[in-house]
């Protein structure tokens, strides 16, 4: 008898559920509140196609590495040698090629492992020094978006190990943006004979057994559990259509006060058109800052890699992300500590911010494939409809 098994939300978590529970044997419906699919992994339409949230994968995760395997995560490009080449860090309101030796020295003690009950701020400037320390949680911004001092030492060690692994970078860029992922998702699904509904909010609880993959805002109304909270980013995203210069640099990394701008059309050009530029940057929020000052310090890191970008401006656009991109663990905290997949009576969690491992999205994808697991083995609740 097949199982079947309802889908609420079409995002990254919601459409791997969807795949992987349909691979499994089971019918699915997907139920999508929003008209188009993918949730926040959706980027604008031309001439300038920047991504609403995620940027970026790193394939020597699973995540990636699952996507791949079903051929979903192609075509991407790599970080190139000329991209890496127009890479600086700004360090004491300067940009520089290499970071400050301190911080160097720090991430080569790979065998050190940090504690989970002290902020990492408090943890490695008693292991490394105040300038390593500071540096070093500038580097996490771009994957913390926030102050990266203030959350647990493993949280942020963990994933500064994983991104300065001694090799070359595993980043990879998905081409067209997320967007175009999320296509050939949807695209796989339907061909297992996944039932797509968009424009269908959910506003009861289906009969189980049902995977919701809503942010955790959504899923605290949809489950009716006030529990369901934890820590996430904030940050004020600015995005740039620019004509183009040739003395534009791919990334800066700011190392002063954890912002990070990246031209993402260097590595792929058809996010712009011939001859114009796309960056993409973002400012962890300070505690009351409003999100004009914050733009203003991204505007800051601008004027330091692109120069004279004031009066090249074609398209902008500016936003503060709150508690939307991905997981935070404070200190005392780990991943384990996150609301709970199983749900139990055949309800099942799913997204960025419960108990799964992984960086950012990468939490979205294992979630989803360890809560398809548990709903595809247990015994039959529902027939096929
Ligand atoms: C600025 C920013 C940068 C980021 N950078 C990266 C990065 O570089 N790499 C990375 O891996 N991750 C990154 N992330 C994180 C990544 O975007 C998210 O982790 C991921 O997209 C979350 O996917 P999801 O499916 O769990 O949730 P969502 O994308 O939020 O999907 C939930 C879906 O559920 C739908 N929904 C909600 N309520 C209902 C309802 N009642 N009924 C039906 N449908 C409903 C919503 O419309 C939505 O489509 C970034 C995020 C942001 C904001």
């Amino acid at each position: 008898m097949t199982e079947h098994i309802s889908v609420i939300g079409g995002g990254l978590a919601g459409l791997t559920a969807a795949i992987a529970c349909a691979e499994s044997g089971s019918t699915v419906t997907l139920y999508e509140a929003h008209r188009t699919l993918g949730g926040r992994a959706r980027s604008t339409t031309a001439p300038y196609v920047a991504n609403d949230g995620p940027h970026v994968f790193y394939s020597d995760g699973e995540p990636f590495q699952w996507l791949d395997r079903r051929g979903l995560a192609r075509p991407f490009t790599r970080l190139t040698l000329r991209a890496l080449a127009r890479s600086r860090f700004r360090h004491g309101d300067r940009l520089r090629p290499v970071p400050p030796a301190s911080l160097l020295r720090m991430l080569t003690r790979r065998r050190l492992s940090a504690p989970v009950d002290q902020s990492f701020a408090a943890w490695a400037e008693h292991r490394f020094g105040a300038e390593a320390a500071s540096a070093a949680a500038g580097l996490a911004g771009i994957l913390t978006y926030t102050d990266a001092g203030r959350l647990s030492a493993t949280f942020v060690w963990d994933r500064l190990l994983r991104v300065t692994a001694p090799r070359w970078p595993a980043v990879r860029y998905l081409t067209g943006g997320w967007t175009a992922l999320i296509g050939r998702m949807a695209d796989h699904a339907r061909s297992l004979g996944v039932k797509i509904e968009v424009e269908a909010r959910v506003d009861r609880l289906p009969a189980p057994p049902v995977i919701v993959a809503t942010s955790l805002d959504a899923a605290r109304t949809l489950l009716g559990d006030e529990s369901l909270r934890w820590e996430s980013g904030r940050a004020a995203l600015l995005d740039l259509g620019l004509r183009g210069r040739r003395d534009d640099l791919f990334v800066v990394s700011d190392l002063d006060e954890g912002g990070f701008l990246e031209r993402y059309s260097l590595v792929d050009p058809s996010l712009a058109p011939p001859g114009h530029t796309l960056v993409q940057g973002q400012m962890p929020m300070r505690a009351g800052e409003s999100l004009a000052d914050a733009v203003a310090r991204l505007e800051r890191v601008a004027d330091l890699g692109l120069p004279g970008w004031r009066d090249r401006v074609l398209w902008r656009r500016e936003a503060a992300a709150r508690q939307r991109t991905g997981a935070l663990d404070l200190p005392g905290h780990t991943w384990r500590d996150r609301p709970a997949i199983d749900r139990g009576d055949g309800v099942w969690l799913v997204g960025d911010s419960v108990a799964a491992p992984g960086l950012l999205g990468e939490v979205s994808i294992t979630s989803a494939l360890t809560a398809a697991k548990s709903a595809t083995r247990r015994p039959t609740l529902s027939r096929a409809r």
